[in-house]
């Protein structure tokens, strides 16, 4: 086991990791910018190291002074929670050639992932069923509207190093697909560097559903079963179930098992989470994210498993502590996240918090880094905080969650738990009726 963890991220995620290192009986190591000396992750680790100023490329993205804070502190690894560094490579490698450990997968498994079309044509190799589209890069407007059509609009054109929701453009009809070929093309070059793109079908109504997934390296793997993340807002995660209300043990079983043997034919280590769309009761392969997700609470929650834990005990070479067997499927979970914004503009709002109560009692974790008086700078993501409520049934964990979030209070700065108020008393929520286009659609039509 490891004598000392290098946390290289901020904010929830930091100290989430940080949590996991002390029951571990590991030493930790913060890093920081200029502008987060008196963030919560730096008091608490056991020692910190300054690694640069504000702007996240100079510090938080910062591979040299990163390596300079492990060398200087002696961390033998390190965990790059998600963001940042967390799908990077070339950091992964870089740390493995200084002969630290990354508590991640190897960087040949996130190189695969990391572009879609690797990413695609893997998973069809492991049997893992993906949309209908190109196989590979679309590079004319002639080539994509030929095979537009042999698949039928509408068509989705995406980046093949896209993230974050960046670099995606609908296409109807031949002459939206001949314009969307090109912007895209310019737009994937200006965010990524890359203007490689490629097509897939659009599906209309889809759910977001994606497995969990854990592996030792040692061709071992478990899947970890569903969470819905349908709710969102331009391709950003705003609220997250598990199970997924609308699949059945049965096909849970059938998608996760698809999912952990691919894992176990790829040698797959640590965590991971591979991303479906689901529509008339198929799934089909969008992405898989090589790191811990910011959704990986309600798993945890339905589960008993602590997934920090399982990283950092199979990056230290240790074999999965569980089997497919031992996972079992408690209640249901929901993750809302609470970030520092106008909950009707989504305008940033960093600043001072003047007071600040979390949500507490029976079926309740909040997952944050902040406090009463502490300054949220302007610099990162604008998320504070995770509420992660349990219930036996997705009933009960509702009315838990309506009442957690009236009761949660942050003073001082806008936040979204005004939309999670109104959120939950849609009869579409209650009912667990929701595609990845309903709350784009309830926030155009229902402002105020
Ligand atoms: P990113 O890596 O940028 O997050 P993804 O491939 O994961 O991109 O897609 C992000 C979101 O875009 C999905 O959750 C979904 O809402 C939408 N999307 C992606 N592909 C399709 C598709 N083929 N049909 C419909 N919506 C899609």
């Amino acid at each position: 086991m490891f004598q000392k963890v290098l946390i290289a991220n901020r904010g929830e995620i930091a100290l989430r990791i940080l949590r996991a290192c002390k029951e571990l009986g590991i030493a930790t190591v913060a890093v920081h910018s200029t502008a987060d000396s008196n963030a919560m992750h730096v008091r608490l680790a056991d020692e910190s190291v300054c690694i640069g100023p504000p702007p996240a490329k100079d510090s938080y993205l910062n591979i040299p002074s990163i390596l300079a804070a492990c060398e200087i502190t002696g961390a033998d690894a390190v965990h790059p929670g998600y963001g940042f560094l967390s799908e990077n490579a070339r950091f992964a490698r870089i740390l493995t050639e200084h002969k630290i450990t990354f508590i991640g997968p190897s960087s040949h498994h996130i190189e695969i992932m990391g572009d879609k079309i690797t990413a695609k044509k893997t998973a069809v190799e492991l049997g893992i069923p993906v949309v209908p589209g190109s196989d590979g890069e679309m590079k004319t407007p002639e080539e994509a509207i030929k095979l537009a059509n042999a698949i039928g609009y509408p068509v989705i054109v995406k980046a093949t190093a896209g993230g974050g929701g960046r670099g995606m453009k609908v296409a109807r009809n031949d002459e939206e697909m001949a314009i969307a070929i090109s912007t895209a093309r310019t737009e994937a070059k200006a965010a990524f560097g890359n203007d490689s793109v490629y097509i897939e079908k659009y599906l209309q109504r889809p759910r977001h559903i994606e497995i969990q997934v854990m592996g030792d390296g040692k061709g071992n793997a478990v899947h970890l079963g569903t969470r819905d993340c349908s709710l969102q807002r331009r391709h950003q995660k705003v609220w997250e179930e598990a199970s997924a209300p609308t699949v059945s043990p049965d096909q849970r079983s059938e998608i996760g098992e698809i999912c952990a043997a691919a894992m176990r034919k790829l040698q797959y280590s640590g965590a991971g989470t591979i991303e479906f769309l689901y529509e008339d009761g198929e799934f089909y392969f969008i992405e898989m994210n090589t790191r811990l997700q910011v959704e990986h609470p309600v798993t945890e929650r339905i589960t008993g498993v602590d997934l920090v834990y399982e990283q950092i005990r199979v990056a230290s070479g240790e074999t999965l502590s569980l089997a497919q067997k031992d996972v079992t499927f408690t209640g249901h979970a929901i993750e809302v996240r609470i970030n520092a914004e106008d909950p009707q503009t989504f305008t940033p709002s960093p600043g001072k918090i003047s007071f600040y109560h979390p949500a507490g009692g029976v079926g309740v974790r909040v997952d944050s880094a902040v406090y009463g008086g502490y300054t949220i700078p302007p610099y990162y993501d604008s998320l504070i905080g995770k509420l992660i409520v349990y219930g036996r049934t997705r009933e009960e964990c509702l009315q838990r969650l309506r009442r957690a979030v009236d009761e949660f209070v942050v003073d001082g700065i806008k936040t979204t738990l005004p939309l999670f108020q109104r959120l939950i008393k849609e009869p579409d929520i209650i009912a667990g009726n929701y595609d990845i286009h309903w709350l784009e659609k309830y926030l155009g039509t229902k402002k105020g």
